[in-house]
């Protein structure tokens, strides 16, 4: 059983994902975590996002695996743990850069599948119910106004970077337009995606409606 949750940057996915995950028993697979990694590699290597050739030999050599953390999971690449790297605003951006690489999303399209094949899961991301698993057994499209994401995000990280609001919903325009943009693997919602707008939704209403809709597909 594969459940995808699809959606732009804030409109909480990832609480979402992880919580229906646990309701359901099921694995919660952060696929953005593994552009993120392969970005931070590439930065700790001095790879610029458009220099397919230096992003075709990183992956050949990369390895990148979740490991479980009590209730979450680190992400190891190459045997070290990125986790606490990751999620810095440069990481954000230059993730959204390497990810418009065919290269880099043919090497994680491979790695998604085969963890897709070990247990039943909700995967989060941009492309799971277009690309990656496009049989998937129930779809979501969350999205949220630009502006609740942006306060959300905002929420998330104040305490820990030096970016104000206005530098958030800036940085998220932009992700959002090259997600949105890219030749290979857009964002955007499968046809048959189920979609819920968050803005004026808790967190539990949105968990609740996804679990009707698992329960009756
Ligand atoms: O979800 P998160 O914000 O961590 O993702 C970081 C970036 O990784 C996104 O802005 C997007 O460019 C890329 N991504 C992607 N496809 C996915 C997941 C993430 O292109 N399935």
């Amino acid at each position: 059983m594969i459940v995808t949750i699809d959606g732009p940057a804030g409109a909480g996915k990832t609480t979402v994902s992880r919580l229906l995950a646990d309701r359901l028993g099921y694995t919660y697979v952060d696929t953005g975590a593994l552009y993120r990694g392969i970005a931070y590699m590439a930065r700790q290597k001095g790879i610029a996002p458009e220099d397919d050739e230096a992003l075709a030999a990183l992956c050949a050599d990369l390895n990148l695996a979740f490991v479980a953390d009590g209730a979450g999971h680190r992400l190891i690449a190459n045997g070290i743990d990125v986790t606490d790297h990751i999620r810095t605003p440069e990481i954000s951006m230059l993730a959204s850069a390497v990810s418009a690489r065919p290269i880099v999303r043919d090497f994680l399209l491979d790695i998604q599948r085969a963890m897709g094949r070990r247990k039943a899961a909700v995967f989060e991301g941009r492309d799971m119910g277009t690309v990656v698993f496009p049989e998937a057994d129930v779809k979501f499209f969350l999205d949220a106004s630009a502006q609740t994401r942006a306060q959300r995000r905002y929420k998330e990280i104040a305490h820990r970077t030096a970016q104000s609001l206005a530098d958030v919903q800036r940085d998220m325009a932009r992700r959002d337009a090259n997600d949105q943009s890219r030749a290979v693997a857009p964002l955007k919602p499968a046809p048959d995606a189920i979609c819920i707008d968050s803005s004026a939704l808790t967190i539990e209403a949105v968990v609740t409606q996804m679990l009707d809709h698992i329960e009756n597909a």
